[in-house]
Parts: C-alpha cells; structure tokens; sequence
C-alpha cells in the first residue's frame, strides 16, 4: 500500500468559484474544518469571469419587481421543467444573498439615490441585475475570498479532484493530483460539496476556459450519484466569431441591455420577426419600445433581442443558414447605433461596457462606440447537473452535496442570464450549511486503500504507454460535438456522435504522455478525458431521449414541443454493469401558491 499526503476535514469543497467559496464560508461559520480545492489558481474560476451581473428582485430601479416576478420568469424561462422549490428559494433569497455580498465589501453601480444599480437582461421582465460595470464576477470572487480568507479555511491551489472516496454508501473525501509536482494528495472528509462548474470544453466553440471538462458531474455520477437534464446546453447567442483565436469568448447580453441590436447582412433587425407565442405579451412591437425599455420606461415591452438566450442564438442561426450572414459565420450586434440617441454615447458605451470594448478593441480592432461587433453562438452554460435536493443541495449519496453550475434543478430546459451568479450565492450558502451539518451529525468515514492504489496506478499508466497523445482525442471530441450534438440537432447525427463516443474513449484509454509528472499538461488532459467523455455521452444520449423541442434543447426531427415531454426530467445513473441508464422521472410536484403566481405573472 502506498503512502500519500493525507488530509482530515469535516466538510472538503471541490471549487473556489462562487458556489465553492459561498459554500466554504458557511461551512466553516458552522464551525467545522473545511477545505477548498481548485484545479486552477485562487481567483481563477469561471466566476471571475463573469460580466453582465446577479439577478436579484430588489426592485431599485423598477419597484414593480419582487420574488413572485423572478420565481414565475425563471419557471417561464425553463420551460416549467425547474424544480419549483429551488426556484422559489432562488428569487427570495437572491436579494439577501446581494445585499450580504454589499456588507462584505463588494462595490456595485449605483442608482442616482445611492441604491444598487439593476440593469436589463434577457427574459427577466424588470431591470434585475446588480452589476459592476460589465465586471461583476470579479468583484463577486474578490469579496468572497476576502471574506473567506480570514475563515481559517484551508486552500489548496491546482489540486484537480481525479475520483470521490465512499465509506460503505457515504461519501468519504477525494483523491487528487497537485498540478505542481504531480504529486497525489488524499482528502478525507465527513461531507463533500461539489462546486466545479461547467462542461464547455466538450464544444470546440465555447465561452469556457481549460478548466471546464465536467469534472463534478462525472465525479458524482461515477460514485452513484444521479445526474439530469443533461440535454440542456446552453448556447449563448453572442460570442466572438473574429479573430479565429477569440472565437468562442463571449460578448455579455449587457450589450444587448444597453440597447444594443442584431442586424444581418442586409442591415435588417431580424429579431422583430419571430417572437415566442409565450412571450408575445411582453415583448416591444417596434424598436422605438424597445429603446424606451432598455432606457427604463416603465410603460415599454423589452425588445426581442432580450429574448431567451436559446430562442436568440436560433435566429441567429437561422439567418446564417439562410444566407445572411456576416463575413466570418455570424451577425452584428450593434450599439454604436445608439449615437443616433445619445449625444454622449461613446463615453457612456465605455462606462457601461469598459470590458466589450477593451476586448474588441485590443483583440479584434473594432471600436464598439463605432462599429459593429460580428458575433455567434458559442457553447456557454450547463443547465444540467447533479441532481440535489432543492432545500439541502444534498445528491442522492449521503453526504455528496453539489451546489453552481455542476448543481442542477433551479434552471430547467433553460437559464437566463445573470440567474447563474445569484444560484451558486444562494444554494452554494445551503450546501455549505447543509454539508456542514451532516458532518456534525455523522461519524468518522473510513477509506479504502485498495482502492486508492488502484486509481493511483490508473492515473499513472499514461506515462507507460506509446502512441496517440490526449490532444488528439479531445479534438476529435470536441468537433464531433460540436457537429453533431449542437445548437441543432438530428436523430442520425447523434447516433454517429454516439458511436463516436464509444470510440474516443477506447482511444482515451490508450492515450500516451510523455516526460514526467511535474507541471505536464499533456498528462491532466489525459485524466481529463475520462470526464469530458462522460458528460459528452450524458449529453447525447439524454438528447436522444428527448424527441422534441424544449429550451436550449432544439431537435430539427422534432421542432415542436410535445406535452409529454413537458411532465419528466431525464435522469441518469451508473448502472450496475457500468453502462449509462437513463429514466424518465416526473418533475417534483408545484404547491398551489406557486402555481397561482405563474399564472397571475402570465
Ligand atoms: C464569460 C462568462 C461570462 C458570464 N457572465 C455571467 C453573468 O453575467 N451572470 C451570470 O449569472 N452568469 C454568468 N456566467 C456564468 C457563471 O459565471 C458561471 O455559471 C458560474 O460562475 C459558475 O460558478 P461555479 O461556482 O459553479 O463554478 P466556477 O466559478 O466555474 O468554479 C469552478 C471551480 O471548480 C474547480 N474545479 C473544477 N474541476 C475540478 C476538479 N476536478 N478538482 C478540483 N477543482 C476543480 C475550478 O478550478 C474552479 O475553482 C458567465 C460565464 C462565462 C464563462
């Protein structure tokens, strides 16, 4: 039996994004040992990179918003396949969760009376995100560490979890490789939180960084815990499409908030022209309405480009399809318009937007102010993830909690914009609570060493190994997704995708690297793999499943949706041969009093 770094803890995070630190801060006010871990630097997560803000219903720009509103456009927006109590706990939460953040030092925009600025974003009906100019992440992460840090939380940096430890049912801790020397490290733990994040890097075209290969939602669904809703990726509708090497990074809808439009290539606003059935009511008619509402008129509709980001990057889609698209496979967004209405516009674009146009500007040599931007969609945002318990973020192995993006339940079929960053304050502060208290109220784990060894040894064999290198399989991977498992999808493309998978990760289990373990990228994509092939196949094979049209999920087979998709999650677990199983399981019942509010929000 081997010797390895040992580490005792209540509660262990998996994450230093928003839903990690959230969730570490509350554990250890509970009073117990915690501990992060985070496969990058601290102050590295996607979080940090998050632009347009928190949605939150404190109603200081329009006082017409409260919870009932947020609660029914998050319902409305997932295409009621949400779980109802996680979206209730969501809207009456957020705006405590903002307000602490405000008590612990972050510094919003501000409205003129000194309250916190609200701007507009897609499917949420009043002004509802609290923002830092187009900075908001990382204003978040910095108050949380700083709050954290003086926790007595232990951190340990670029420590990328490989598989989860069980005692008997229970979860028992991690077992991981430090990037640094490669050196492994063991974590016991009475309770785990999962808090990685995202799965982007199973898409060539994607808004997400190296980091994002899935790792949580593999991790859990190997220890025996159930994952759903995995068909529902988001595509964001604005991402860089030039230059080639930017392509992919995103392009916030705070543009869009800011009364920026979508024109194809003969300069039409092609948004006007297909507007949801569900969201006509709401909607502005002419962009005359539309400009009033972004510029705050209580009495205008939103304009459609503030549509849900899965019914905008369609049309998008669609205009390329047909013809009319820009130069590089994608269309304008354009705010320099806005010129024709503000005599400061270009001070006011900087102000509002100082990271568009900087992003732009020194990578692309575009002036915002000035000229319009090309943008497409790009691979953004996981709604599917390990499936909790609304109240406690609790999986279904004892002591595995999940909380962020690798949690799933609060968005459905879709998520709108700036309901991610107030979803891992609010639900990463219950995991946290929740994961502390299973910790007080269970016993020591126990580890088996056995195994151990043996993921020891497997995460080693690549050195012993000649032939292909990771790249080349995670490549393949990702344009097979891309291709075949994307923004639009057909039965026969994501059976070859299918098939495809089974392939790579043959491939996968042959990967070769070379040199040794300190600092070897090549190694931890290998290890990678393992994860990214997981949620890919997840993906396909719910997508499969489900033969209709519903949110992210668009099927050129099965355009519309069809109502008895509309009363079950997909859910899937490891099944006792190892294959994937996958269940149709009905949504979680809606109280009567919630029911009442969407309909009243109708
Ligand atoms: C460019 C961009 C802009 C966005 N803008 C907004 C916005 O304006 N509003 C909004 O609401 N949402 C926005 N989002 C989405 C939002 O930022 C993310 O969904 C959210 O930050 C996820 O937070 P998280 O805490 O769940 O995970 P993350 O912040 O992604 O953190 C994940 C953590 O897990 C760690 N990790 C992963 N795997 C392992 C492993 N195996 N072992 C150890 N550690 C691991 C990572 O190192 C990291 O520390 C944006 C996303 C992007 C990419």
């Amino acid at each position: 039996m081997a010797e390895y770094q040992t580490f005792d803890h209540d509660v262990l995070i998996v994450g230093a994004g928003g839903a990690g630190l959230r969730a570490a801060i509350e554990a250890s006010a509970a009073g117990v040992r915690t501990c992060v871990l985070s496969k990058s630097l601290l102050g590295k997560a996607h979080t940090v990179m998050a632009e347009g803000g928190v949605a939150a219903s404190m109603g200081n720009v329009d006082d017409r918003d409260n919870w009932r509103v947020h609660f029914a456009d998050t319902m409305r927006g997932g295409q009621y396949l949400n779980n109802p109590r996680m979206a209730e706990l969501h809207a009456k939460e957020a705006p405590d969760r903002v307000r602490e953040l405000e008590a612990w030092g972050a510094v919003f925009d501000r409205t003129k009376d000194g309250k916190i600025l609200q701007r507009n974003f897609g499917g949420h009906k009043y002004p509802r995100l609290a923002h830092v100019g187009d900075r908001t992440g990382l204003e978040m992460i910095r108050t949380l560490q700083d709050h954290g840090i003086h926790k007595g939380i232990d951190f340990h940096m670029e420590c990328t979890v490989i598989t989860l430890l069980k005692s008997g049912d229970r979860v028992a801790g991690a077992f991981c490789y430090e990037r640094e020397r490669g050196l492994f490290k063991l974590f016991r733990a009475k309770a785990v939180v999962l808090a990685t994040g995202g799965i982007g890097r199973a898409y060539k075209i994607t808004s997400n960084s190296w980091e994002y290969t899935g790792d949580g939602h593999s991790l859990a669904y190997h220890a025996g815990a159930a994952i759903m809703d995995m068909e529902f990726v988001q595509f964001h509708p604005t991402g860089m499409v030039w230059p080639p090497s930017m392509r992919g990074a995103l392009v916030t809808e705070g543009v869009r908030g800011e009364g920026g439009i979508l024109l194809n290539n003969q300069g039409k606003r092609f948004m006007f022209d297909d507007i949801p059935a569900n969201y006509k009511n709401q909607t502005a008619d002419n962009p005359d309405e539309g400009w009033r509402y972004t510029q705050g008129d209580k009495n205008a509709r939103r304009p459609p480009e503030l549509l849900t980001r899965d019914h905008v990057a369609r049309c998008i889609n669609r205009e390329v399809k047909q013809g009319r698209g820009s130069p590089h496979g994608g269309v304008y967004l354009d705010i320099a318009w806005i010129k024709e209405k503000m005599p400061n516009s270009a001070e006011h674009i900087k102000k509002k937007l100082p990271s568009m146009y900087h992003q732009f500007k020194q990578l692309g040599d575009i002036d915002i102010t000035t000229q319009q931007m090309e943008i497409g969609p790009t691979t953004h945002y996981m709604m599917g993830g390990v499936r909790v318990d609304g109240d406690t973020q609790m999986s279904d192995v004892p002591g595995l909690f999940a909380a962020g993006e690798c949690g799933a339940g609060l968005h459905g079929a879709n998520r709108l914009g700036g309901n991610s960053l107030s979803d891992l304050l609010v639900f990463g502060k219950r995991a946290g609570e929740y994961a502390a208290k299973f910790a007080k109220d269970h016993g020591d784990v126990s580890i088996d060493m056995t195994y151990v060894d043996e993921i020891a040894k497997y995460a080693l064999e690549p050195f012993g190994r000649t032939g292909e290198g990771p790249y080349q399989v995670q490549h393949d991977l990702q344009d097979m997704m891309q291709s075949r498992v994307g923004i639009v999808r057909r039965q026969g493309e994501m059976e070859e995708a299918l098939d495809g998978i089974m392939k790579l990760k043959e491939r996968a289990r042959h990967v070769a690297v070379d040199g040794n373990r300190d600092y070897n990228p090549g190694w931890h994509t290998s290890l990678d793999l393992f994860n990214v092939l997981t949620v890919s196949e997840a993906i396909t094979r719910a997508a499969l499943e489900r033969k209709e049209s519903r949110g992210a999920h668009f099927r050129d087979d099965y355009p519309e949706k069809d109502p008895t998709f509309a009363t079950f999650n997909l859910v899937i677990r490891k099944g006792p041969d190892g294959e994937m199983q996958i269940a149709r399981e009905p949504l979680p019942p809606m109280r009567n009093d919630l029911k009442q509010i969407i309909e009243e929000n109708k």
